[in-house]
């Protein structure tokens, strides 16, 4: 279904523009929309209206944002199915997925945080230092922030970042993904319909030259950002020359630990929803699974007659549970790591794969789409490129490690952490207790014991080393949206001075 033109948004108002460019639907490789771009001048307008707004916005009570907020949240759920629909034409993912995730995850960081703030979460301290003397210490917003996201999960990307930090008083100019925009307009909109104040939520379009514009820009005061390693470094380098606030949710290779006594059933579902959710399309997937040999025979045998039900199809349809890629590029960029998993690496294919023609595309869907095999590498080492980059793809490494050895988990800790990412992991294992040593030894910010995947608004998350830089959702989301002030109160009438 086409959609139409997509504008900007600036101060509660559509801006559109004669620059546009084209989203297209991947399961099809149809047109979905023209969008408009927004030039280095309505960047400009965007983070001026919202410096404008931000006066009005700030002195609101915290709990008056919060009733605003709540109501877009309540919005949301009831457009639930309008949203999910919108968000599987633009990313490819199955409705089944869309309408059960994506909304429900974002407006319940958005519902959190607005809690949390009507509730006192921007309450300052203070503290009584003397008879004569008090220091209070506040909560500040930090001012005109840009949101700049990825194209996995666009409207509940945009939420975890707009909910906490609208909450804390800010304005922001969002950027979505040039692949994935159509959700900005419409939240845009559900905000304006809840209440928000024109020029506290605006929308640009475009792509990395936007996204650049909007980070240089001198009146914005924080970027959040969530994307892949290479831009977020460029991203963090240009925020860092004005000493800019980042909040960087970057990618990783997270490994995925089953120990000898997991539950087979458990660690098959685990490893399965680790890699092929969303096409395997998510940052935190436990792509490097690795399987003790006593376990790897049944492991594998099990995981294959599991595959089975995995259904590519007709997105809207309900049994579907596996969309194509988001674009022809990524297909490109995903397709050209099973080929070199397959020519270079030499690893043993188990199931799914590229023909020599190209895609082996599954049965009864549009072949114009971005649509691949899920694919199992089995038998693969610590140094093949399949085991080491992010593929963003469906293509699980099956890594066997030797469990007869007496000290085979002090090697498997050494080899999940060998890796410059740390965004995620999960172990599998019936000791939960001793699951929760090898945890503790994990270089990774989010962490999952016999699950996989599930991020609530009330757990924060984050990576380590390369795959970011603080952390989105829970209590500690709210800090990274302010800054503190600190004031110390003298009332005894005398100045401690070393020059009296
Ligand atoms: P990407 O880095 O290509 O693009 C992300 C966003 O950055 C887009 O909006 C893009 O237009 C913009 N951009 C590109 N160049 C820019 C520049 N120089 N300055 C400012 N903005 C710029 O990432 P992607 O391909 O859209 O997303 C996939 C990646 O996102 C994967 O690596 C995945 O792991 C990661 N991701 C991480 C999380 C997390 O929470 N850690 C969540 C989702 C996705």
């Amino acid at each position: 279904m086409k959609h139409d033109t997509q504008p900007l948004y600036i101060d509660g108002r559509y801006c559109y523009t004669s620059d546009t460019f084209q989203t297209i639907d991947p399961s099809t490789n149809l047109p979905l929309a023209d969008v408009c771009k927004a030039g280095a001048d309505l960047v400009d307008e965007a983070v001026k209206r919202a410096q404008s707004a931000i006066t009005a916005w700030s002195r609101t009570p915290p709990v008056e944002r919060s009733r605003i907020l709540l109501l877009a949240a309540t919005l949301l759920r009831e457009k639930n199915d309008e949203l999910a629909r919108i968000e599987t034409a633009d990313t490819g993912r199955p409705f089944s997925e869309t309408s059960t995730v994506d909304i429900n995850t974002g407006a319940d960081v958005l519902e959190f945080y607005a809690h949390l703030v009507a509730g006192g979460g921007l309450d300052g301290t203070t503290i009584q230092l003397r008879p004569n003397a008090a220091a209070h210490m506040t909560k500040s917003p930090l001012g005109v922030c840009a949101g700049i996201g990825a194209w996995n999960y666009p409207i509940q990307i945009a939420l975890w970042k707009s909910g906490p930090c609208l909450a804390a008083g800010n304005c922001m100019v969002y950027k979505p993904s040039e692949f994935t925009p159509l959700h900005a307009i419409r939240l845009a909109e559900i905000y304006a319909e809840a209440g928000l104040p024109g020029g506290v939520f605006n929308v640009v379009h475009g792509g990395g030259d936007v996204g650049a514009q909007l980070v240089s820009h001198p009146g914005i005061a924080k970027v959040s950002f969530t994307g892949q390693i290479m831009t977020g470094s460029k991203v963090a380098s240009s925020a860092a020359k004005d000493m800019k606030h980042v909040t960087m949710e970057l990618g990783g290779k997270s490994p995925c630990l089953i120990l000898p006594d997991a539950d087979l059933e458990s660690a098959v579902d685990g490893a399965m929803m680790a890699n092929f959710f969303s096409s395997g399309q998510v940052c935190t997937n436990g792509t490097r699974v690795f399987v003790p040999q006593s376990l790897r025979s049944r492991f594998e045998t099990r995981l294959l007659e599991k595959m089975r039900n995995i259904r590519a199809g007709h997105l809207m349809d309900l049994t579907t549970n596996f969309g194509p890629l988001v674009s022809k590029t990524h297909l490109e960029k995903v397709t050209g790591y099973i080929r070199h998993g397959m020519d270079v690496d030499h690893a043993e294919l188990l199931c799914g794969g590229i023909t020599a023609n190209g895609v082996r595309q599954s049965q009864g869907v549009d072949n114009n789409g971005f649509w691949v095999d899920p694919t199992v590498f089995t038998n693969c080492t610590d140094d093949m490129l399949i085991a080491r980059d992010e593929i963003f793809g469906p293509v699980m490494c099956i890594l066997p490690y030797e469990d007869s050895e007496p000290d085979f988990e002090r090697k498997l800790v050494s080899r999940a952490n060998s890796t410059p990412t740390g965004l995620a992991a999960g172990i599998f294992s019936r000791d939960v207790a001793h699951a929760q040593t090898i945890i503790n030894q994990i270089e990774a910010g989010i962490n999952w014991i016999n699950t996989w995947g599930q991020s609530p608004a009330e757990m924060s998350v984050g990576g380590w080393k390369m795959s970011g830089l603080g952390v989105e959702n829970g209590t500690k989301g709210l800090e990274s949206w302010v800054q503190n002030k600190s004031t110390l109160l003298e009332l005894s009438g005398q100045v401690g001075s070393v020059f009296k």
